[in-house]
């Protein structure tokens, strides 16, 4: 077991889109395990836009990270040593320890793996938080119908790849909405959307939206809001359902977008607008886990994930995939 762990502390508060120098990389020692507890080398790490919000210095629906503090974050690893036994050396395990290589935690915190199941990796993507937050996200919040027209916006990410695929499991026409024409090829040729725009080519969203949804919209997921999402506002159908995911088009700005005023939409058009976060359906994740492996199984629903390399490239890994260099889920293997 090495006597020191690599961990990413916040080393300043970004301001708009975080630096490399907002992370400051450390040494720390790396405790003995204490009984129940076993020490873990970290195979993968993950990288979301809930991190951005995590690091603003103001509390949101989590406390935030201060300056000087260890960066968040889901963690796939294998158990190096143990004093539990419930895990054995050469174990996988999925949990939150955090941008840190080693770490000695309670075996109580983590979850073991199967990797005949799947790659470990996809515990933190299609068979992890990402892959729960499509799954109930979308057919709890949107409750979506044979024949309904879905719009997805952040189509080709983590969440929204996963959210256009059980949507035409569910017999919908599914149309996406990402910013690069390689990510709309891929989601309709190999994930199965109906069609597609790039939204950083495209100028009029409304005119694009209403020639590829002539039946109007009857779901919306939103991963992105803003401009995104006006658009999509001025053609939902009556009674139609919007589950508020993500707002990624404001994570970085400094002050608030002016939008236009949509509750009188919600109003003559008895909309459903709700926005959830993942955890609350914490109960039922493996019930999730185990339709969503048994889709992968079948064929039906894909997954790609965009590895980056080396630890210490973690930090330069999570603005990447804010500024969208990623499609599917954004990984690090330490
Ligand atoms: P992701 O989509 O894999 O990666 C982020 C993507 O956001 C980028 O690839 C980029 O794709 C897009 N993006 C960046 N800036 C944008 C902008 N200004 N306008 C539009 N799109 C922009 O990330 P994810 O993990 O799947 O998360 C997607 C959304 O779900 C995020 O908003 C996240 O906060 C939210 N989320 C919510 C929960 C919850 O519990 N509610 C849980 C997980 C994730 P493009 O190339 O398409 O721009």
């Amino acid at each position: 077991m090495p006597a020191t762990s690599r961990r990413f502390l916040l080393a300043a508060v970004p301001v708009g889109l975080p630096k490399e120098s907002d992370f400051k990389l450390v040494e720390a020692p790396l405790p003995a395990p204490d009984p129940g507890q076993v020490v873990v080398k970290t195979v993968y790490l993950s990288v979301d836009p809930y991190m951005r919000g995590r690091i603003t210095g103001v509390r949101t629906y989590a406390d935030p990270v201060h300056v000087g503090e260890l960066m968040v974050g889901g963690t796939v690893g294998q158990v190096i040593e143990s004093r539990d036994p419930s895990l054995q050396p050469g174990d996988y395990v999925v949990g939150a320890w955090g941008w840190q290589d080693h770490v000695s935690a309670p075996a109580a915190y983590l979850r073991k793996l199967n990797p005949q199941v799947a790659p470990v990796s996809t515990a933190l993507g299609v068979l992890g938080m990402p892959g729960m937050t499509a799954y109930f996200g979308f057919l709890d919040l949107c409750q979506p119908k044979a024949g309904e027209t879905v719009v997805v916006s952040g189509a080709a990410g983590a969440v929204g790849s996963l959210v256009g695929q059980i949507a035409k499991i569910k017999d919908c026409r599914v149309i996406g909405i990402a910013g690069a024409d390689d990510k709309i090829t891929y989601i309709v040729n190999d994930l199965g959307y109906d069609s597609a725009f790039n939204y950083k080519t495209t100028t009029d969203y409304g005119a694009r939206l209403k020639d590829l949804c002539p039946k109007g919209i009857d779901c919306y997921f939103d991963n992105v809001g803003g401009v995104i999402s006006d658009a999509v506002f001025t053609l939902l159908n009556p009674f139609a359902r919007v589950s508020v995911c993500g707002q990624i088009s404001q994570y970085n700005l400094q002050s608030p977008e002016q939008g236009p005023r949509l509750l009188s939409q919600i109003l003559v058009k008895q909309l459903k607008v709700e926005g959830f976060i993942v955890t609350r359906f914490q109960e039922r994740w493996a019930q999730g886990i185990a339709q969503m492996a048994q889709w992968m199984k079948e064929g039906r629903i894909k997954y790609h994930e965009d590895i980056v390399e080396g630890f210490e490239n973690t930090p330069r890994a999570f603005i990447d995939m804010l500024e969208g260099k990623n499609t599917g889920k954004m990984l690090v293997k330490a």
